[in-house]
């Protein structure tokens, strides 16, 4: 088979405590030196408890003072419980290219964990990166580029982790669809296995690895296997992504969980680096774990390296300070039964909650100035996505599966392929849009804030603020013509929803785009706005004369209608780019919809990553394709210009390889700054606004350019302000297959600079001799 199979690498290394680990790894092997065989062994899987609702749970070794562990999701907010914010998704933030935003969103979110008693919040998401264009979680990460989605994994790790939350980041690795992202069970009995990520090793290392490596440095205490299998050994046991990349290349010091029901072994998963088995682990460890150790098949010291990886992660972020909230102190098993309260809102969210809904937004067509609305005397408003929906309640069925708890759905199609379909038996149901404003992804990822302000609740505020009126009508088949050709704007609302376990059936519907249509068709000054957790195409109105202009609103969390009647009316100031590229056809992307081949592999699907680095803009550019709007794209109302490129000198004769010493994330001088770039950014406009300012490498025989640095600067109108890119090794080198090495390359790298991946005003080249 071409990508041959996953290599064997053992024996499982143990924990260094290298680096800032070594304090809480000497604490942490003498308090498991106090434990016994039986106590060490219930660490590593989880088990059921009725005093709270954690998605999973470690039993508590009283004697020795371990309360136990709540692992709790998710990434944008504490999932499926009651007083808790729900905070921009993972995309939303990505597009806000704010790093310092992921911090503080991280931050405020794991205070909630903390005071719920989380012990292990489960996000950030780096996998899925995007490499199916159409997958379900892309929301739950942040960027089709892995050095964006490693810098805002890295923020907001930072962040949950100073909280002294452990972030689990996940899902580790090459978790690019929701098809087959378990086994399942074909019309004549047989197993068939999850889909295998076939990743050659420089792309593990150059897209699919890079961002966790990022979240690693930054201190990530835990990392979450994957449900589907790499280069055909499944990831919870797979010994070359466990024992290999991650705890002997990267270095990693904290603990390695499943996903839940992720384990597919016992003595395989341990030896090849697993340390914790969710959500119970009774199907291959338990008691049987035990039996193992005692005959030899596990040594001892495996078990011993398990525990101390995960006690010194809890010693590290300081949980075994009694000021830690127990356990599940704040997590119902059941929403809607009566429990007692656990209150984690505190009003300075309040500014990182709004600031986060804003600054994820980009708009992407603006004709003749139509935003933001001049004191507009009158506007009316359309489409589902206005509205909240009829309940709003934090379960998971919410987004997850709405029809369920009675909602109807307002776009529903039957998204299996009749292929796939016969092969697992299981056509499924899949809602392309939700029936009321979006202001989250479905599944475990999911979370629920005290409120909702929906766009309308918040036009409608505005409008008795500013003595203006506003008309409405949200049904299917709006026809409010003299209300329409009377209005300043006719505002358009619909989304594009994705949830965990489904892939979506395309990028666009049908039902929405006619929508849209039939209000331009009346409006001269139709504004669009989507609410989409992952690509959505615009092509059947992106050129309508009548549609001035449109709006990507992403997932903005429970501030959605404030921050986009901010927006709309010019209190903010849009600063968002695209986190992935807008294509106009599926043929413009390497892997559109997800692999279902299954036919010539029978009962093991595989999917070949053969487009290697090639994802999102890198593929637009080595095919030459023309986007829609390209990665990086987003207006503003006001205009930015760049001049001044400058390259600090760079060494002669650097060395090609690092030496540095590995602690977590890597060699340390990977991290050595090997250039500054400089640039001058000017407010061209007349208005205060923000640019993202970013830096792409053209590295000699690589893709045309990537991206390797961003700043976000607030800059008044008229003024200029400086930017400044470190450049690391790392961030110009190409992974060395042969030598298993990140290696600068002597040549010429090309320097871009500007202010979206393909309107990069500056460019020069730079030489680096080894
Ligand atoms: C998801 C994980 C999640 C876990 C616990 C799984 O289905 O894949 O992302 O953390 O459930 O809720």
């Amino acid at each position: 088979y071409f990508y041959g199979w996953s290599e064997p690498v053992y024996p499982s290394p143990n924990g260094t405590g290298s680096g800032d680990w070594a304090a809480a790894y000497n604490k942490a092997t003498a308090l498991v030196s106090q434990m016994t065989l039986e106590e060490k062994n219930n660490l590593t899987y989880g088990v059921t408890v009725t005093s709270n609702g954690c998605a999973g749970n470690i039993a508590a070794i009283t004697r020795l003072n371990f309360p136990g562990l709540c692992l709790q999701g998710s990434g944008n907010g504490v999932h499926e419980t009651d007083f808790v914010n729900s905070y921009p998704s993972g995309l939303h933030i990505g597009a806000s290219w704010n790093k310092s935003l992921a911090h503080d969103s991280g931050w405020h979110m794991a205070g909630e964990f903390r005071k719920k008693g989380v012990q292990v919040a489960l996000g950030p998401v780096v996998a899925p990166i995007g490499r199916t264009t159409t997958s379900g979680r892309i929301w739950e990460g942040s960027a089709s580029d892995p050095y964006l989605s490693g810098a805002v994994a890295a923020s907001t790790v930072q962040g949950m982790q100073g909280q002294g939350v452990i972030s689990s980041v996940k899902h580790f690795v090459g978790y690019e669809q929701e098809l087959y992202r378990n086994p399942t069970t074909n019309p004549d009995n047989e197993t068939v296995e999850s889909i295998s990520s076939n990743i050659d090793d420089k792309t593990m290392h150059e897209l699919y690895l890079w961002p966790f490596q990022d979240a690693l440095k930054a201190g990530a205490g835990n990392i979450m296997c994957s449900y589907n299998r790499v280069n055909n050994s499944y990831a919870c046991q797979n010994s070359k992504t466990l024992n290999g990349l991650l705890k002997t290349e990267l270095g990693f010091n904290g603990f390695v969980v499943t996903d839940w029901g992720g384990q597919h072994s016992g003595v395989g998963a341990a030896l090849a680096g697993l340390d914790m088995a969710m959500a119970t682990g009774k199907s291959y460890w338990g008691n049987d774990f035990t039996k193992a150790i005692k005959n030899g098949s596990v040594p001892i010291s495996r078990l011993d390296d398990m525990a101390t990886r995960i006690i010194a992660t809890w010693y590290r972020m300081g949980q075994d300070e009694s000021s830690y909230p127990a356990p599940g102190v704040g997590i119902t098993h059941n929403i809607s039964m009566p429990h007692d309260i656990v209150n984690a809102l505190t009003a300075d969210a309040k500014p990182v909650l709004f600031d986060g809904a804003v600054e994820g937004h980009v708009l992407v067509k603006n004709l003749d100035n139509a935003l933001p609305l001049q004191s507009p005397r009158l506007i009316s408003v359309f489409g589902y996505d206005a509205v909240a929906p009829p309940q709003y309640i934090p379960n998971s069925k919410l987004f997850r599966d709405p029809w369920e708890i009675g909602l109807e759905p307002a776009v529903f199609q039957l998204a299996a392929a009749a292929e796939i379909a016969s092969i697992i038996d299981e056509p499924y149901d899949y809602q392309v849009a939700f029936n009321g404003t979006l202001p989250v992804g479905g599944g475990s990822g999911a979370s629920a804030g005290p409120y909702l302000s929906a766009p309308l609740d918040a036009l409608q505020q505005r409008a008795y603020e500013d003595s203006s009126a506003v008309m409405w009508d949200t049904s299917s088949s709006p026809s409010m013509l003299g209300v329409m050709q009377a209005s300043d704007a006719c505002l358009v609302f619909i989304n594009a929803f994705a949830t965990e376990g489904v892939d979506r059936s395309g990028a666009n519907d049908d039902y929405s785009d006619e929508l849209v249509k039939k209000v331009a068709s009346t409006c001269a000054n139709t504004i669009v706005v989507i609410h989409n957790a992952g690509l959505r195409f615009v092509e059947q109105f992106v050129d309508n004369p009548n549609v001035t202009a449109i709006v990507f609103a992403h997932l903005p969390g429970q501030d959605s209608g404030r921050a986009i009647v901010s927006l709309l009316y010019g209190d903010s100031n849009f600063s968002g780019k695209l986190p992935y590229t807008v294509g106009k056809n599926e043929s413009d992307y390497p892997a559109f919809f997800h692999d279902y081949a299954v036919k010539p592999y029978k009962l093991f699907p595989q999917s070949d990553f053969t487009e290697g680095m090639l994802i999102d803009y890198r593929h637009f550019d080595a095919y030459g394709i023309t986007p829609r709007y390209e990665f990086g794209f987003g207006l503003s109302y006001t205009t930015f210009a760049f001049s001044d490129l400058k390259i600090s000198p760079v060494k002669y004769g650097i060395a090609a390889y690092p030496s540095g010493a590995v602690e977590q994330g890597g060699a340390v001088d990977l991290w050595d700054s090997v250039a500054t770039v400089t640039a001058t950014v000017k407010n061209s406009g007349s208005k205060a606004g923000a640019e993202v300012a970013q830096l792409y490498v053209g590295i000699p025989g690589g893709p045309v350019k990537q991206l390797r640095g961003f700043d976000k600067v607030h800059i008044a109108a008229g003024k200029s302000t400086k930017v400044a890119f470190h450049l690391t090794r790392r961030d110009l080198s190409s992974w060395n297959v042969i030598t298993q090495k990140w290696e600068l390359q002597s040549g010429s790298y090309k320097i871009y600079v500007g202010s979206s991946s393909r309107d990069l005003p500056l460019i020069t080249t730079m030489k680096i001799v080894t």
